[in-house]
């Protein structure tokens, strides 16, 4: 492996101890902490696994947590009320909701119910509206805020670099075309219509793939010397030198989690390269406590 390691794990701890003096000033003025409530319907075991996470990184930050947890059949009227009952609710100052909600229930329906101030993850249209003007947009999409952050922690300068963004999606790819371009990056945007994607990552200075997609992008997608940001986060099995799938002693084939880059292949070529785990995943969380804090104190100024 030749390219540096880019570390999640530092820049999130960075961040994170950024927001201290910032939640002590809200506990000395309010007298209570920064609150997030999380709504999780349903029992996605995923869910409840992340809801588990953002609790114990809350509670470790000195943010206040609520899982306010409802059965699988609840029907949309009733999320929707326990969605305006946390937005009356001046002490919680975020709201997120835990994905995926049970079928009939539309997601960006719930999601456009809450108020943009408390839209932590910042998913609303009016959040992501701001994401357009250069000004303004405090409560950016955490998992595209987490990309963005870094690029910047690796000390790329993005004034006119060759930018690409593999993945269109609202709340990841779009929002992350807009912080770079905001930042005067010349970005362009690949997806499942692109034709021939290596033509295009091989140009790139700054490559992020955020497609879903294991094994994707592979050493010769990448330009010599580039900045590889990997935001997949793909659950594979994990095989032997034949290519087979390693069983555990129950005979349950072993996974594990690996991103949308082949991180062997492009180490050897990237400059620089963030690994999964332990790259994007930690600072998405960083960015869901900042932008918890950054909506805490907002609202304590009124
Ligand atoms: P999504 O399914 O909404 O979007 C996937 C995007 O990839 C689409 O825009 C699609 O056009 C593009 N795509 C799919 N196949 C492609 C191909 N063959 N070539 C080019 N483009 C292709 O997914 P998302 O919510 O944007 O998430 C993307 C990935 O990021 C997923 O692996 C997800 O698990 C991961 N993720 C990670 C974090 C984190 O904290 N690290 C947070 C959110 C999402």
């Amino acid at each position: 492996m030749s390219a540096e390691l880019i570390d999640g794990n530092a820049l999130a701890g960075k961040i994170r101890s950024e927001l201290v003096p910032d939640i002590e000033a809200i506990r000395e003025g309010t007298g209570a902490p920064p609150k997030l409530a999380a709504l999780l319907v349903g029992d996605n075991p995923g869910a409840r696994i992340y809801s588990r996470s953002q609790a114990k990184s809350c509670e470790e930050a000195g943010i206040a947590y609520d899982l306010v947890r409802m059965p699988a059949e609840t029907t949309a009227e009733a999320l929707a009320e326990r969605i305006d009952a946390l937005a009356a609710d001046a002490s919680v100052h975020g709201i997120l909701l835990q994905m995926p909600l049970p079928e009939g229930i539309n997601a960006r329906d719930m999601a456009e119910r809450i108020p943009p101030e408390k839209d932590v993850e910042g998913i609303t249209a009016a959040n992501l509206g701001k994401l357009l003007f250069y000004e303004g947009a405090d409560l950016i999409p955490c998992t595209a805020a987490a990309a963005f952050e870094l690029i910047r922690f690796a000390g790329c300068d993005l004034e006119g670099a060759e930018c690409v963004v593999v993945g269109h999606s609202p709340i990841v790819g779009k929002p992350l075309v807009c912080l770079i371009t905001n930042a005067l990056g010349t970005c362009t945007c690949c997806h499942i219509g692109t034709r021939d994607l290596g033509a295009h990552t091989t140009r790139a200075e700054v490559l992020v793939v955020a497609a879903g997609k294991a094994g994707l992008v592979t050493g010769e997608h990448v330009k010599p010397g580039a900045t590889v940001i990997d935001v997949g986060i793909n659950r594979v099995p994990v095989l032997d030198e034949e290519g087979n799938p390693v069983r555990n002693e129950k005979g349950k084939k072993k996974m594990q989690t690996v991103g949308d880059v082949d991180f062997a292949s492009a180490s050897e070529v990237a400059g620089r390269i963030t690994p999964v785990p332990g790259g994007v995943g930690p600072v998405t969380v960083a960015m869901l406590l900042r932008n918890t804090v950054r909506a805490a104190t907002a609202q304590a100024r009124g």
